[in-house]
């Protein structure tokens, strides 16, 4: 999923914080065995789904899905974790509490007649058995638990928790995760929406093997009414069964008298009807107004992540893969669409006609499954045997044309990457497309020419653009659905504009392998899906549209990964999560900012040439169709290297602990010492933890910086290391082009030597090196490390940087100073600030054009100066951007502004009253997506605090402004020194009605929370903002974005008391 709305970096530093696991006694994924045990004392033996050895840790956990398949040769950890769990579940049992408010089940099961097998398995479990309870007489119990021994007197373990269904009876599962007992193999789904009346009614078949002896299936169901369940038995009859359902924990379960037996299969099958979704996940409802004003309905899904229950019952873990035969009926003047090509249509006896939709030939996870209801239309292309197609509004279908050629060439260099085909291909296809070439070919071989193509099979790639769409994109396999404004643009829209599409596109088409070929094994990892798609979305593009010029959008958003991990509560790349809550909130700058920026730093310092690629090649290739944990990337990646380079070595420390080194650098004579320290920014002013990284450090000095063999390797494992240079050597430069992630120091004779060579020559380093130097020496001064006259000396070289990833880091740096000192109602400095920047920035800022720009750099460019330059009212940019208003108003849509420059011209036009209304009216009417969105921003920039209200309402009511809107409205608002507060009241007022838009954990939420309380820097509102949240309880109060926003408020502060007196002695 691509879940930031737009390409724009400020959506790159989403908030995050950290989640205690509160709920961890109620819900273990992975529990101690002697701790909890008793979680399931009432089956005399515990499922194999509740107890796993695994043999790779010392530890002994009980999980409540296993990570690994138990395959054949993981049966004999199985056993003795079987009989462990027994045996420590006994022990514990003594000392249940009769106080629990939950009732347990009673205990069912009985002794079958053991197989000669079994009997030679049991001897073996005995010796086990033996073995262990001597450890066990001799250890004490809690030597395996992660709190280690109690005190006596803390002797009450925790009590077992059996919940009771919505029908009385006990649920008989007791955790989020679903047991693996049961494996779906594959789901034969009919859906029958109701537009008019929004509700569907479904009918779920699924197929299903017993991996382990159990007598229970339980599964993800959501507010259904379920109306009809019949179970099957291997060639046993059907008959039917009772449903039970925990609402909480959105599960459903059937209990049997007997236990399934490991290697049955059997068949479960479901009638239910439910509510199409008013929110953006589910089977939602959506509408659209066509070209007459008409309102026109249509149906989608958004799945990922835990959204699949919401539209058919189902196993809703990435580890359940299986396959889908999907069917939906439809009214006959609108289209259905799913992951498969349709397959065939029949009339229904009530006038509405149903499509079948091939079955998929490969396993997918239930967050891929994906379908559409509406009239949209299309147009198509075949690429490599694929057929791919965009689908939007009719109104829209001449903005398709860019992404499906953008789709096409990115599918071909995805095909040679990674020496895989689109992976969306079935065997049956081939078999099935062979049969017909046949059938043709002796029958009507004047056919063939024309027909091939509809005859074979051809796996399909439609990318789909919603009216009503939360996320930027999302990657459903063989139907990716979109934005409008991230798939659609007009030909004449700008290169920026395309630059947005073009990078979705290619996020998108990476995952169809990186994701949906091969799939993490639990959202805990869920880096390996986003951090990978999002590091192929610029690499992708860097060599397949060059000229679309990437580059600084990434180095941009891998500074924006560093703000966010410097936080105390930001997260390893690869974290636990248990609840839904924590689920959503893995989706964030650090899975998948944090995600590509490591490994770009790997690719950039691995020693071979295409180690990276054949590595992923490797990966993919052997887990196709699979699920993976962190650990499987890293051993390909080290597989393949001939030198024998450990990657897991390396790597494993920067996913598996949060934040990212500091390293400092200090020369004597001709020896460089680096040292490294965790790069902390707490309030407390306690930045020290033991971590250590192992970094590839790069760096270049001033006799050879700027070609990449200039570049010399320096690997930091410890706290320090030297390495000699020649005293000669006038300046070091560390972090080459920053593709490592990490900050340096240099000291004040490094900085000084630094700022010397650029003073004389800008271009002795690269401009991702300039850009570099100015973020470090931001993020030093926020550490402490460094004085404001420090940057200040440092942007003393800005006269002669024309370079947009320089300039650009510094204008959002100062901008962002800026707006904390308007907030604090510091008007002197303000204004110091003001005459500050356009001193510096102001000749490259008069050297902007207002004309048609073909360079997507220099757009960047000057979009960023003359927005700067009319915030700060600079006279002649706010008079040009009124002019040129003025002629688009007056051109009545004949004329176009340059895409790039819309935004400070909307910006500036909606500062007047009257423009503001004009600017509305065209709003409702636009039909370039991009365009409405800048307009949208541009509206919401406005100071007018009635026009700030109104705008806020409309965004909640979403009939005039779609809800989908409401982030980038309340986002810009509180940029402006009018709305913020006004915002801050809003979301307090408002916030039942946002979570039921917006999930708790989502990335909508974050960025919503993260707008309204950056820009705090008092103690009053940190009380306020702290006082509001922990009144949410489980409304919100445990999210990681609270706690981030909570650290900002007190780094704000803190920088702002620090610092108010060097900036009224150096501005
Ligand atoms: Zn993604």
């Amino acid at each position: 999923m691509d879940p930031f709305d737009s390409n724009s970096t400020d959506q790159a530093n989403l908030p995050r914080n950290m989640i205690e696991n509160s709920m961890f006694e109620e819900e273990p994924d992975v529990v101690d065995l002697a701790r909890d045990s008793t979680a399931f004392p009432t089956f005399p033996a515990l499922d194999p789904d509740e107890v796993v050895y695994e043999p790779r840790s010392s530890r002994l956990l009980v999980r409540g899905l296993g990570e690994n398949d138990m395959d054949e040769d993981e049966e004999d950890y199985e056993s003795s974790a079987r009989l462990l769990g027994m045996s420590f579940m006994n022990r514990s049992s003594a000392h249940r509490s009769n106080s629990s408010p939950y009732t347990r089940q009673a205990p069912p099961r009985s002794c079958s007649r053991p197989s000669a097998r079994t009997m030679v398995v049991c001897v073996l479990f005995l010796v086990i058995v033996a073995s262990m309870t001597m450890v066990l007489y001799f250890l004490p119990g809690c030597t395996f638990t992660k709190t280690g021994c109690r005190k006596p007197n803390q002797t009450a373990p925790i009590e077992p928790v059996y919940p009771v269904s919505t029908n009385g009876e006990l649920f008989p599962w007791a955790q989020l995760r679903l047991p693996q007992s049961i494996r779906p193999v594959g789901y034969d789904l009919t859906l029958n929406p109701d537009l008019e009346n929004m509700t569907f009614t479904g009918r779920a078949v699924i197929n299903m093997s017993v991996r382990h002896d159990t007598n229970r299936i339980v599964l993800h169901s959501a507010n259904f009414n379920i109306t009809k369940a019949s179970f099957k038995l291997g060639d046993e009859k059907a008959r039917d069964v009772t449903v039970l359902e925990y609402k909480p924990r959105q599960q459903i379960a059937v209990k049997f008298s007997e236990d399934l037996k490991a290697g049955q299969f059997c068949v479960l099958t479901l009638e239910y009807s439910a509510n199409l979704s008013h929110t953006y996940d589910g089977f939602y409802n959506s509408s659209y107004s066509d070209k007459n004003g008409k309102k026109r309905v249509l149906a989608a899904t958004q799945f990922e992540p835990l959204s699949a229950r919401k539209a058919f019952p189902c196993f809703d873990e990435p580890f359940f893969k299986a396959t889908f035969l999907i069917r939906i009926s439809r009214k006959p003047n609108y289209m259905t669409l799913s992951n498969m090509p349709k397959a065939k249509t029949t009339s229904l006896p009530n006038g509405l006609m149903q499509d079948e939709f091939e079955k998929t030939g490969v396993n997918m996870s239930t967050y891929l499954v994906a379908f559409i209801v509406a009239d949209f239309s299309s147009t198509s292309k075949n690429v490599s045997e694929t057929v791919v197609s965009v689908y939007s509004v009719p109104e829209k279908k001449e903005h398709t044309d860019y992404a499906l050629d953008t789709a096409s060439k990115l599918l071909e260099f995805y095909n040679n990457f990674f020496e895989i085909n689109y992976p969306l291909k079935k065997l049956g296809e081939y078999t099935q497309a062979l049969a017909c070439y046949f059938i043709l070919l002796q029958f009507f071989p004047f056919l063939l020419s024309s027909h091939t193509l509809s005859c074979f099979v051809s796996p399909l790639s439609d990318l789909v653009a919603i009216p009503d769409f939360l996320a930027g994109a999302m990657e459903n396999w063989g139907l990716i659905t979109f934005r409008e404004t991230t798939l659609l643009v007009g030909k004449q829209s700008s290169s920026l504009e395309k630059q947005v599409v073009a990078s979705v596109i290619a996020h998108e088409l990476a995952h169809q392998w990186f994701g949906n070929l091969v799939t993490m094994r639990w959202w805990n990892d869920l880096w390996l899906n986003e951090g990978f798609a999002t590091y192929m979305q610029y690499m992708s593009l860097q060599t397949v549209f060059p000229e679309l010029d990437i580059g600084n959008l990434f180095l941009a958003v891998r500074f924006r990964a560093l703000d966010k991990d410097a936080l105390n509560s930001s997260h390893a790349v690869s974290t636990e999560v248990n609840t839904p809550e924590q689920v959503e909130e893995m989706f964030d700058s650090v899975s998948y900012e944090k995600g590509a920026s490591i490994l770009l730093m790997l690719n950039a310092s691995l020693l071979e040439e295409q180690q990276f690629r054949k590595g992923i090649i490797q990966y993919l290739k052997q887990f196709s169709g699979l699920n993976t944990g962190t650990d499987d990337l890293w051993n390909s990646l080290t597989q393949v290297s001939t030198q024998h380079q450990n990657v897991s070595e390396m790597m494993s420390s920067w996913t598996s602990q949060k934040g990212f080194p500091l390293v400092t650098v200090s020369r004597k004579g001709d020896e460089v010492t680096l040292t490294q320290e965790h790069f902390l920014l707490t309030s407390e002013n306690a930045t020290h933890t033991s971590s250590l990284w192992n970094i590839p450090v790069t760096y270049v000095n001033d006799s050879c910086s700027l070609a990449p063999e200039c570049r010399q390797v320096f690997t930091l494992k410890t706290k320090s290391g030297t390495f000699k240079l020649p005293e000669s050597v006038k300046w070091l430069k560390l972090n080459y082009r920053n593709t490592g992630f990490y900050i340096v120091d240099y000291g004040d004779e490094g900085w000084a030597a630094l700022l010397d060579a650029l003073s004389h020559n800008v271009s002795v380093l690269t401009h991702e090196d300039r850009a570099s130097l100015i973020y470090n020496v931001f993020a030093l001064s926020r550490l402490g490390r460094v004085s404001f006259h420090q940057i200040l000396n440092l942007l003393n070289y800005i006269f002669n940087e024309t370079e947009t990833s320089p300039v650009t880091e510094a204008l959002l740096q100062l901008n962002n100073i800026n707006q904390l000192l308007d907030k604090r109602q510091e008007h002197g400095l303000v204004a110091r600030m003001k005459t500050y920047i356009l001193h510096h920035f102001g000749s490259l800022m008069d050297k902007q054009t207002w004309e048609e720009e073909k360079s997507v750099s220099k757009q960047e460019l000057r979009s960023v100066l003359l927005e700067t330059a009319c915030s700060l009212n600079k006279e002649n940019c706010s008079q040009q951007a009124k002019a040129l208003f003025k002629q688009y108003v007056e051109s009545n849509g004949t004329m176009r502004i340059p895409g790039d420059l819309q935004q400070v011209v909307f910006t500036v036009a909606a500062q007047s009253a009257e423009d503001w209304s004009t600017l509305l009216s065209m709003y409702g009417h636009a039909t370039y997506d991009s365009e409405k969105r800048k307009m949208l921003r541009g509206l919401a920039s406005t100071q007018d605090t009635r026009h700030i209200v109104w705008l806020l309402k409309a965004g909640l009511k979403g009939d005039l402004i779609q809800t989908q809107e409401l982030p980038l409205v309340i986002s810009t608002v509180c940029k402006g020194f009018a709305g913020y507060l006004f915002a801050w009241d809003f979301i307090q007022e408002n916030w039942d009605r946002l979570i039921e838009k917006f999930p708790v954990g989502s990335f909508a939420i974050q960025s919503i929370i993260k707008s309204v309380t950056s820009q705090f820097s008092t103690q009053a509102q940190l009380n306020q903002v702290q006082g509001f949240f922990s009144s949410l309880k489980e409304r919100g109060s445990q999210m990681r974005s609270v706690q981030e926003a909570l650290e900002t408020i007190k780094l704000n502060k803190r920088w702002v008391d620090n610092n108010l007196s060097a900036l009224q002695k150096w501005l």
